[in-house]
């Protein structure tokens, strides 16, 4: 996500959106294409599995006996109503005969089936507890879960002033969707374990109306049309966190341009955004290959933009999600969010304690990035960063153990990287410069926190950074 120096930055609430009359028959939720039966198969599915623990924070969300493998998403969006089907791919972590999922208490779940049978549900607090049965660690099993409902942005634990619409699901002036989901809110829309500890993989067919579209993570297979409906259907090739995954709904068109070294990259706009095209392509050209140079080979199959309403910008894995003010301040915000698909999206945070590990990694890359292309510096550059992080800790708490009502506040931002350039000063620049390197190649797809890369890099650089690690992140005020 990028980072919030003060309200100046954006722009005000979204108006209230004008809807279209609903569809006045029942939806028909599209059937899955036949390739995502192949996304199934066991040895594909290994790749969603993960262990998924308990949020120090935000304890209330997830749940750490469930280990989802596999998403598939049928949703039908008439403008006001979202009809969906979910069937969930997973395993228990523990022996258990009962699972929750997260669920907005404004979408009403029907009947859900386990592996094909008829179960009992009940729906609280957010949440879906399935009365499954007994269930081992060693199955995988498949739950359907069908639900409707008008869905409801959920309030940030933040004073961010681009969070104030809420997490989740948006509708924008135009009737247009969008979501920002960090840390959680993916269950404003469908039953998810809405957590960072369990990755899994995603399937979505997306059906819309009235020359709308749908865009999702991953690559577009196929887009049917049928009347005035059309259903996108995505495929996403590697397990991502719920926050991660984004939605945007609207008259987007698809724009192609490849990076000078080739990379393809799609856009996705409405008509009002397309004069920012020149200026997105220029600026994720040269944003992807800095990045590449700097940290290593892009870790996705694909990539690409969509430009939606809102004020904010988020690293959505392989469809960075872009406010259109975002993209208009022409700061270094492609970068910012471009190298969290390293640092974030593929080396992924245990739990919201560790967001340090994301969003220090992804300001030291940006005000590195600044002073290499000559760019405005984010709040003047790092060598004045210091007084903003006495501010934020005073505020917010250490970015290591931060206030949870002030999630993304500028204290997990701006500390941790005057941390990781403290390292780099001890280090010198030529072997941090490997150490940036490194540290991604051998935890690509990996979860980690702060144990995983405290005893790395110790052992990396034979340097013991314990202490210097457990003074910036830990302490009330900014060291020395
Ligand atoms: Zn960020």
């Amino acid at each position: 996500m990028l980072t919030m120096l003060g309200a100046g930055a954006c722009s005000g609430a979204a108006e209230q959106a004008e809807l279209p009359e609903p569809a006045p028959e029942q939806a028909e939720l599209p059937e899955p294409a036949p390739e995502q039966a192949a996304m199934l198969e066991p040895d594909v599915l290994r790749a969603g599995e993960s262990e998924p623990v308990e949020d120090p924070y935000y304890p209330e969300m997830s749940n750490p006996e469930v280990d989802v493998l596999h998403y598939l998403l049928a949703l039908d969006w008439d403008g006001d109503q979202l009809t969906g089907e979910t069937t969930v791919t997973f395993r228990a972590t523990e022996d258990t005969d009962s699972v929750r999922l997260d669920l907005s208490s404004a979408l009403e779940a029907g009947q859900v089936s386990l592996d094909g049978e008829a179960i009992e549900h009940e729906q609280a607090d957010d949440g879906i507890a399935l009365e499954t049965g007994a269930l081992s660690p060693s199955d995988t099993h498949t739950l359907v879960i069908p639900y409707a409902g008008t869905p409801e942005a959920t309030p940030a634990p933040s004073a961010r002033p681009d969070m104030t619409e809420g997490l989740g699901w948006n509708v924008d002036e135009d009737g247009s969707v969008y979501t920002f989901q960090e840390p959680y809110g993916a269950f404003t829309w469908y039953p998810v374990n809405d957590h960072p500890s369990d990755q899994a993989l995603y399937d979505a067919a997306i059906t819309t109306y009235d020359g709308t579209v749908g865009v999702f993570n991953g690559t577009l297979e196929a887009s049917a049309r049928s009347g005035d409906a059309t259903t996108n259907t995505w495929h996403l090739d590697a397990p991502a966190a719920s926050y991660l995954v984004t939605i945007a709904i609207g008259p987007y068109t698809e724009h192609m341009h490849a990076t000078s070294g080739g990379m393809e990259i799609s856009y996705w706009t409405r008509p009002e955004d397309e004069a920012l095209l020149p200026l997105l392509k220029h600026d994720s050209n040269v944003a992807f290959e800095w990045a590449e140079e700097h940290i290593g080979d892009y870790p996705f199959s694909s990539l690409g933009f969509v430009v939606v309403g809102g004020s904010s910008a988020m690293e959505t894995q392989t469809m960075i999600t872009v406010s259109r003010g975002a993209v208009e301040r022409a700061d270094a915000v492609v970068l910012h969010e471009l190298s969290h698909q390293w640092f974030g999206n593929s080396v992924t945070p245990r739990d919201w304690k560790a967001m340090w590990l994301n969003e220090g990694w992804a300001m030291y890359l940006q005000q590195w990035f600044e002073t290499d292309t000559g760019r405005s510096k984010y709040a003047g550059g790092i060598e004045n960063w210091r007084s903003y992080d006495v501010a934020a800790r005073r505020s917010s708490g250490p970015p290591g153990d931060f206030d949870p009502d002030s999630f993304g506040d500028v204290n997990v931002y701006l500390g941790p990287a005057l941390m990781l350039d403290r390292i780099r000063q001890r280090l010198g620049d030529a072997t941090f410069e490997r150490i940036v390197k490194t540290w991604f190649a051998e935890h690509e797809g990996e979860t980690v926190d702060r144990q995983v890369f405290t005893s790395w890099l110790n052992r990396e650089t034979g340097v013991n950074f314990t202490r210097l690690i457990a003074t910036w992140l830990d302490s009330e005020r900014t060291p020395r």
